[in-house]
């Protein structure tokens, strides 16, 4: 409630402050008025993200299923966040170790890819390296998201997963997340059967996704 109530105090104090009388200079009108769109498309997203979580936590979420490739799903998000790595002079990188196919829904899928892509976007310095990795083992699919950015520290790492939970809030308010990304990926990951964990061995913050390779089964019987 603190998360809802903040923003929407905010966007109140703002618009009574310009029909206080603050409107009457237009440097501060204009001002207000682009603080005031900022905030309210950052509440938009919250409220997108939290009835997606309720949907998701309530196993209403309709599955459109078909035959995605991976590695193709990969090369979609990496267009998403095309601009801010142009921005940040990043680089993209998709190790394609095996071939890789699943019966999913691909926005679904992207939706995993993007929260996951995204964070290594932010929380890397300009220059850092991004990659991604497809694999497959017998029965598994496994999906290496890795940066060199600042990781994430040692305290931090059992509770990335939790809701609203961000490791540095002061460094996370200024990239203006809400700490619903990596929740929104788990709750996906797992109404497809599968496992998402920060690699142990790994102390940047790569963050790995298992999913079953014979997902369909599961998926089916959501
Ligand atoms: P949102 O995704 O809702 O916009 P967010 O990015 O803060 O906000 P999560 O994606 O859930 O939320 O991540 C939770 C926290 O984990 C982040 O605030 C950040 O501190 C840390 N984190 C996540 N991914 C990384 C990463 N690749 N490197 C370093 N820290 C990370
Ligand atoms: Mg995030």
């Amino acid at each position: 409630s603190h998360e809802l109530r903040t923003p929407v105090t905010a966007l109140k104090g703002f618009a009574e402050t310009l029909l206080d009388g603050a409107m009457e200079d237009p440097v501060i009108l204009k001002q207000f008025l682009e603080i005031i769109l900022a905030e309210s498309t950052r509440l938009n997203l919250l409220v997108n993200d939290i009835l997606e979580l309720s949907k998701l936590e309530q196993r209403q979420v309709p599955l459109a299923l078909q035959q995605v490739n991976i590695s193709e799903a990969v090369l979609a998000t990496f267009q998403l966040v095309d601009q801010k790595v142009k921005e940040k002079n990043m680089t993209l990188e998709l190790v394609e170790k095996d071939f890789v196919t699943l019966h999913t829904d691909p926005n679904r899928l992207k939706q995993i890819l993007a929260n996951l892509i995204n964070n290594a976007v932010v929380y890397t310095q300009a220059g850092g390296h991004i990659t991604v990795t497809v694999e497959k083992t017998a029965d598994q699919v496994h999906l290496h998201v890795a940066d060199n950015g600042i990781g994430i520290p040692e305290a931090d790492l059992g509770r990335v997963f939790e809701r609203f939970y961000r490791a540095d809030k002061a460094r996370s308010r200024e990239t203006g997340g809400y700490g619903l990304g990596l929740s929104l990926a788990q709750h996906i990951v797992e109404a497809h059967g599968g496992s998402i964990a920060l690699e142990p061995n790994e102390p940047r913050g790569t963050v790995v996704v298992t999913l079953p390779a014979n997902a369909s089964k599961r998926v089916d019987s959501l």
